[in-house]
């Protein structure tokens, strides 16, 4: 018997909805059965270089190849058409900085969506706000979603889902 052709491993994370790679990659990485710190030594290791590294900082250029993917889909055990959808689509516009949050949209599910980072995004279209692009509690810039296991500010501590008081209709 193969081992290899068990299909759903104790690896597999079901990704939302629009889900940001970087988001995805976190959430993937810090699964009990996985528990990956670092992406890049991950990256490494399966002979990706730092390809990781880039995803979690929405570096895209170059663009994720199909042996990249097929790499990522194997060990994470998603579709290479799944995964797909976890990036930007083609010609859009990636805006790699600042982070930005509808935390509207995140306390209802608390996960980074990939089109907060489209440069043509001007704000959330299910809430009709303006996206925030830093913590307006301490004035800190929001940590790579990969980073976003706590869902809150690095420095002062407030909640992404309790900084919806600060965002503006658009
Ligand atoms: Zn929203
Ligand atoms: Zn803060």
């Amino acid at each position: 018997m193969d081992e290899n052709t068990v299909s759903y491993s104790p690896r597999y994370l079901a990704p939302y909805d629009d889900e940001s790679i970087s988001h995805y990659l976190g959430r993937w990485m810090r699964q009990p059965t996985v528990s990956i710190s670092n992406p890049l030594s991950l990256s490494q290791k399966i002979g990706l270089g730092t390809t990781l590294w880039r995803w979690q900082r929405f570096y895209f250029n170059p663009p994720p190849t199909d042996e990249e993917l097929e790499k990522i889909g194997t060990l994470m055990e998603l579709e290479v058409e799944r995964l797909q959808l976890m990036f930007p689509p083609e010609g859009e516009t990636i805006n790699s900085e600042p982070i930005r949050l509808c935390a509207a949209c995140y306390a209802q599910i608390p996960y980074h969506r990939m089109q907060w980072q489209f440069q043509s995004t001007a704000g959330c279209e299910h809430h009709r706000f303006r996206l925030l692009s830093r913590c307006r509690s301490c004035g800190e810039q929001f940590p790579i979603p990969s980073q976003w296991g706590k869902g809150k500010c690095k420095q002062c501590g407030m909640l992404f889902k309790s900084m919806v008081k600060w965002q503006k209709g658009y």
